[in-house]
């Protein structure tokens, strides 16, 4: 069933999303798609009984850096306007439901829109809480999440890190890597996947249990298959999102030393304002 969403939602993440809205394990998804896509998912949603909404507004996004193509900043513009852009459509079961999510996300309510998402009150508390300040830099609520977190060691159901791989079980950011709400949503979620194709299960289950090394602005690094003994990370190998020259020291110098979650040490180099998070 996942195979066959992927065809037409082209990622993990989205295909998720719809296999979610199937299981009734959601109510309603906000996804964004292009024009092409849009065709593709119209006649989707026709097939199985489901209810599309489009955003009178369309996005633009802009790559953040070092996070491959990931965007977590988007500008709404005009639907008239030239450029391709993206256009956000609310899907459902209920004809209501996809058209109050429209509503409400052009009057800017973020906290009816979590809701009618599913997300946990805690965690719409600590978006909307989070959001001007987030909104200055890459609009990406993991620095607050982890500084939320007691210690670095977390349930891999709320990985949200490797998102940046296109492997999460969330929708939103959790408000604490800890979070029971999320935890338990993430579970429920992984079990429905699991009835489907044991196979994609674990493989996301294998994933989400790793150590990632997460900074603003030069890459987020998740380590497979790593050994941590007296707060030295050792490993082989890293999955980066970019290549570049803190991607060369972490290959070269094989371990880090963690000082604190916000605070690692690569050879000679200690790197502030990182993120340090284990997920097992
Ligand atoms: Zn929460």
């Amino acid at each position: 069933m996942v195979k066959e969403l992927l065809k037409i939602f082209a990622n993990y993440t989205r295909s998720l999303e719809i296999f979610y809205l199937l299981n009734n394990l959601k109510m309603a998804v906000r996804l964004d798609a292009n024009q092409d896509e849009l065709a593709k998912i119209k006649d989707f949603c026709s097939k199985n009984n489901l209810f599309l909404e489009i955003s009178d507004f369309k996005v633009v996004k802009t790559a953040d850096r070092g996070k491959g193509n990931y965007a977590n900043i988007v500008k709404r513009v005009s639907i008239n306007n030239a450029n391709p852009g993206l256009y956000h459509l609310y899907i459902s079961r209920d004809k209501n439901k996809a058209n109050f999510l429209k509503i409400l996300e052009s009057k800017n309510d973020d906290r009816a829109v979590g809701e009618i998402l599913g997300y946990p009150e805690c965690c719409i508390d600590f978006f909307t809480k989070n959001r001007k300040k987030q909104e200055k830099i890459q609009n990406d609520y993991m620095l607050p999440t982890l500084n939320n977190s007691n210690g670095f060691e977390f349930p891999f159901y709320t990985n949200h890190a490797m998102r940046y791989f296109d492997i999460t079980l969330l929708s939103h950011f959790p408000h604490d890597f800890n979070c029971k709400e999320s935890v338990n949503i993430a579970k429920e979620n992984l079990r429905t996947i699991k009835k489907y194709s044991p196979e994609l299960a674990g493989k996301f289950e294998n994933m989400l249990k790793s150590a990632v090394l997460y900074t603003e602005n030069d890459g987020i690094f998740a380590f497979k298959d790593y050994k941590l003994k007296d707060n030295i990370l050792e490993y082989d190998e890293i999955m980066p999102t970019i290549k570049n020259e803190l991607f060369n020291q972490l290959s070269q110098n094989k371990k880090i030393e963690i000082i604190s979650k916000n605070k690692v040490k690569i050879g000679n180099k200690i790197l502030d304002d990182s993120g340090f998070m284990i997920f097992t």
